[in-house]
């Protein structure tokens, strides 16, 4: 299977099985946002236990990029210290050759070592009007921390 099917497919379970979906009773961070551009909106429930990430609820509704990313993202930082987050947060924004992004430690010879399925939303970069749909998770995500 050629990558970019491979990438494809990975996007597309995503959005048709979104993980870690819905609202979470009492959450201890919240935030949501959107993207104009193109209608996506995100919602985040977080609660930690421990300095980590103990549950986390992702609601929305857009375009598959947008819908499909915050759901691996939901994955992605479960268990995981805000120190961590903020690394992953880095290294997807490198990936996306967003600003204040840094080296996401891509390995051309294994595709989805470091940063997991998040690593197919690597070809949105061809499309820059795309890439807002791909960051809105990890930009309310970032909120979220903050609030
Ligand atoms: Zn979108």
């Amino acid at each position: 299977m050629a990558l970019e099917e491979l990438y494809r497919e990975v996007i597309l379970d995503h959005y048709r099985n979104p993980r870690n979906r819905g609202r979470l009773d009492e959450p201890e961070a919240t935030a949501e946002g959107m993207n104009p551009l193109c209608g996506d909106e995100i919602h985040i429930d977080l609660r930690f236990e421990d300095g980590k990430v103990s549950a986390i609820a992702v609601e929305g509704q857009g375009c598959s990029i947008s819908q499909a990313s915050a759901s691996m993202m939901s994955e992605a930082i479960k268990g995981k210290t805000r120190e961590e987050i903020s690394d992953l947060i880095a290294r997807f924004r490198g990936m996306m050759s967003l600003e204040g992004g840094t080296d996401p430690g891509i390995d051309p010879d294994r595709p989805g070592a470091s940063l997991g399925d998040m690593e197919a939303l690597q070809g949105v970069r061809q499309y820059p009007v795309r890439i807002k749909c791909a960051a809105l998770g990890w930009t309310v995500l970032q909120d979220a921390l903050q609030s």
